[in-house]
């Protein structure tokens, strides 16, 4: 038979976004993972590190080099059990990532399940599900990010100065199909009208900007970034929420929700999906199309309370030291243990499978009858209905673990 917990390794990618060398979590997480050959090389950029069973870069039983979904596949009561197997079938419904931001990742929405089918069917290559993709970020250092859109009086506010007006296609009340609109202009707008905007909006009077006073920052960072000439520069300062974190702090966006991540270390893990529509902060030839972007566009995080998303109490420990993430989707729940030297908790077993892993501090894992050492770099795959005890031996130990059910 085959156990109920394996021990896991994963791999990152290189995306140009990615922090550069031992500066990326991503990879000096890769670099624990007990037995591995990679290396971590100066000058590299190491943005993601993908734990789940997603083709693209699936992870792997340490111990025996299997691929974990063949794994799954041959022992799906086992492992996955009823109640997740009659849900979303054997694939592991979510992928939880690491994520090590240095400058801006593409402006992008990932789009609901009926377009994700029919862009799948278009183009299989690019879109390579049929899936959505919400997901939630939870921050493990200071985290920046734009996502969803600011009320619109705000925008309404800067599109009255000079040169900016001309994105303003109607004074007065402003529809979501106005937003549309706007959102589009700004996309679609040749690279000299971008340039001339950004300085229109330079120099705009502080005093002048209200609560939107961060833009005046902004720019240079963005410009430094991707030019001066880049449409996500518009939509990113004029149009979206700009939201600042502190480590453990979350955010969640819906299928369709705009959404560009800025910068810092990141918990991610979304539904079982890789779809994205790109329209900024990328090179011109990554970009997609942007009609088919805002007409997906949702418009349900309208103000900047909205993605933020509660930490609650965790319904599975012994001790109340480990509490979670209930974001608003079914494919998964997060729960994250926190402990400090000496401390302990155990939690119940869960009704699907999980993937727990630790990105910080040292500790050891008992469940089913065996110990493991969990100190960071350690990903496991945890089969439904374990329990799962740990004991920390340093101050900063965390464990995160996304689980369906
Ligand atoms: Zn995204």
């Amino acid at each position: 038979m085959v156990e109920n917990v394996l021990q896991l390794r994963c791999e990152c990618n290189n995306y140009p976004w990615g922090k550069t060398g031992k500066e990326s979590l991503a990879a000096q997480l890769c670099s624990k993972i007990p037995n591995t050959d990679f290396k971590i090389e100066e000058g590299k950029n190491y943005s993601e590190m993908w734990m789940g069973t997603y083709p693209e870069l699936p992870s792997y039983v340490l111990k025996t080099g299997e691929n974990l979904q063949d794994v799954l596949n041959a022992n799906k009561e086992q492992l996955i059990g009823k109640t997740v197997l009659d849900k979303f079938g054997a694939d592991l419904p979510f992928l939880p990532k690491i994520l090590s931001i240095q400058k801006a990742l593409p402006l992008q929405i990932h789009p609901d399940i009926e377009l994700s089918k029919k862009l799948h069917k278009q183009d299989p290559e690019k879109f390579s599900d049929e899936n959505h993709k919400p997901e939630i970020a939870v921050a493990l250092s200071d985290f920046e990010a734009f996502c969803g859109f600011k009320p619109k009086a705000d925008i309404q506010h800067l599109l009255k100065f000079e040169r900016l007006q001309q994105f303003d296609p109607q004074p007065g009340k402003w529809t979501d199909d106005t937003l549309r609109e706007v959102c589009k202009a700004m996309l679609t707008a040749d690279e000299k009208t971008v340039a001339s905007t950004l300085e229109a909006l330079k120099e705009i009077p502080k005093s002048d900007l209200g609560n939107q006073v961060y833009i005046h920052d902004l720019i240079p960072q963005l410009i430094d970034q991707y030019g001066s000439s880049d449409n996500g520069n518009l939509v990113a300062l004029l149009m979206m929420n700009y939201l600042t974190f502190k480590p453990g702090e979350a955010i969640w966006i819906p299928a369709d929700g705009i959404h560009a991540y800025l910068r810092g270390d990141i918990v991610e893990c979304m539904a079982r999906s890789n779809n994205v529509i790109n329209t900024g902060f990328c090179p011109k030839a990554d970009r997609d199309s942007v009609d088919v972007f805002v007409q997906a566009l949702t418009f349900q995080q309208h103000d900047p309370e909205k993605p933020v998303l509660p930490r609650h109490k965790c319904e599975h420990t012994s001790t109340g030291k480990s509490s979670m993430f209930h974001p608003p989707m079914s494919e998964f729940n997060m729960i994250v243990t926190e402990l400090k030297s000496g401390e302990k908790d155990s939690l119940k077993g869960v009704k699907g499978p999980s993937i727990a892993f630790t990105t910080s501090g040292k500790g050891t894992m008992k469940a089913d009858g065996k110990s493991y050492d969990a100190s960071a770099g350690a990903i496991f795959f945890i089969g439904q209905g374990i329990e799962v005890s740990y004991e920390s031996s340093s101050d900063d130990f965390a464990v995160y673990r996304a689980y369906a059910e």
